[in-house]
């Protein structure tokens, strides 16, 4: 315990929560399968960032997590790959409907989680579905409607998509609430609650924030479940 104290300390980690699994040093200590360590490579990632460290063996237990740390840090890896084996770990069920749900502020940066999921995902044939504005509702409505896995989206878009019953979150039981902060600052607080109440509650719940301000903090505490908070460095 002393060893795993001071090499977070090492890091610039600070960690609070019961129980909080110890950090790996290596993408093999995760455990991941071997076509997950492909991919992995393939993306030219040869160790963890410290958020990486600290945040996948957390989130790989099941554990909800709020995770602080700056832009550039490599959060978006850290929900990712967990989500990957979440997803595959789910019973093949006649149901419908994404697995994993992933909210961000703005187009551009739904677009690059997009991106990263897509890289992984195809390892395993996970179908992901981009959800924001720019593209013709009608298009995104049918993509939906075909049915994906993962889907990450602008609340606005996607409330607008439940709304059209393009798609049902009855199946959804991963959900991650990126850059909340801003999506705080842009006036999505109605929108995120209202994707929350649409999602089980014995969901794992994951919310990525550059700052916790009290509106987040407050959202934090009521919809997410015994979380473990990281923080990297000196944000938070
Ligand atoms: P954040 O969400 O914290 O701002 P990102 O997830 O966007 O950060 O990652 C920032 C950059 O670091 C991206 O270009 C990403 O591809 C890269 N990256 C993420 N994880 C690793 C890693 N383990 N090794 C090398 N590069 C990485
Ligand atoms: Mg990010």
């Amino acid at each position: 315990e002393q060893e795993v104290a001071e090499y977070r300390k090492s890091l610039a980690i600070r960690v609070s929560g019961f129980d909080v699994p110890r950090p790996v040093k290596t993408f093999e200590d995760c455990g991941f399968a071997p076509e997950l360590m492909r991919a992995i490579a393939k993306q030219g990632y040869e160790k963890p960032t410290t958020i990486q460290c600290q945040a996948l063996p957390i989130v790989l237990s099941g554990r909800d997590v709020i995770g602080i740390a700056k832009t550039g840090s490599g959060k978006t890896a850290s929900f990712v790959l967990p989500m990957i084996v979440h997803t595959m770990d789910q019973p093949e069920l006649q149901e419908e409907g994404p697995i994993g749900v992933i909210c961000a502020p703005t187009r551009e940066l739904a677009h690059q989680i997009f991106l990263e999921a897509k890289k992984f995902a195809k390892a395993y044939g996970i179908r992901t579905a981009a959800v924001y504005g720019g593209m013709s509702k009608l298009d995104q409505f049918k993509e939906l409607k075909s049915g994906c896995e993962i889907v990450v989206a602008t609340p606005g878009r996607l409330i607008d998509m439940l709304k059209m019953k393009a798609l049902t979150m009855t199946r959804a039981t991963y959900l991650v609430l990126d850059e909340a902060d801003r999506m705080f600052d842009l006036g999505f607080e109605p929108q995120i609650r209202s994707i929350v109440g649409q999602i089980r509650p014995d969901r794992q719940t994951l919310l990525f924030s550059a700052t916790m301000p009290h509106k987040v903090e407050k959202l934090a505490r009521e919809i997410l479940s015994d979380p473990i908070r990281v923080t990297v460095g000196e944000v938070g």
